[in-house]
């Protein structure tokens, strides 16, 4: 049983209905009810949780092995050679649903969409010692 008000875990326990593409243990694939392309696929683990951060290691790796080996079955299910995979991690980088989910959404050359880079409007100055004191605070942190 999930949370009883989270739409993903009402889509896990069969409360609600899905295009599901793929399912295991850990992990659930269904098709994005609201699509960016042809063939969006949501990639889910079962259990609840809100944030990346909050998955133990192994669902995490479940997460990361669903991905590999559907991102390319998707793709080519829509006649695509490319996909752009995502995570909204947190309600600060505009995800909707606290229930994490990858998006897989296939991409063709003429779908006028852009990179992950197109999501900001540029990019801040950072200088190379700032770099540096950055990646060396990150390192002693994980
Ligand atoms: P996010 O902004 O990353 O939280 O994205 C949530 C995604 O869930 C959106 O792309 C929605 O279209 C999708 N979505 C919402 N409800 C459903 C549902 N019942 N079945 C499938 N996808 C859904
Ligand atoms: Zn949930």
């Amino acid at each position: 049983m999930g949370e009883s008000n989270c739409i993903f875990c009402q889509i896990v326990d069969g409360e609600i209905p899905s295009h599901t593409v793929y399912e295991d243990d850990a992990v659930m694939a269904f098709l994005d009810a609201n699509p960016l392309a042809e063939g969006h696929t949501l990639i889910i683990p079962k259990d609840h949780y809100s944030t990346m951060d909050e998955m133990p290691d192994a669902v995490g790796a479940a997460i990361g092995r669903a991905l590999t080996q559907l991102a390319p079955v998707v793709e080519n299910s829509v006649g695509a050679n490319a996909s752009t995979i995502g995570i909204n991690n947190g309600e600060d980088a505009g995800q909707e649903i606290p229930h994490v989910h990858a998006h897989v959404i296939p991409r063709t050359p003429d779908d006028h969409g852009g990179s992950i880079h197109s999501i900001f409007g540029g990019t801040p100055e950072i200088g190379d010692d700032e770099l540096t004191e950055l990646a060396q605070d990150i390192e002693t942190r994980i």
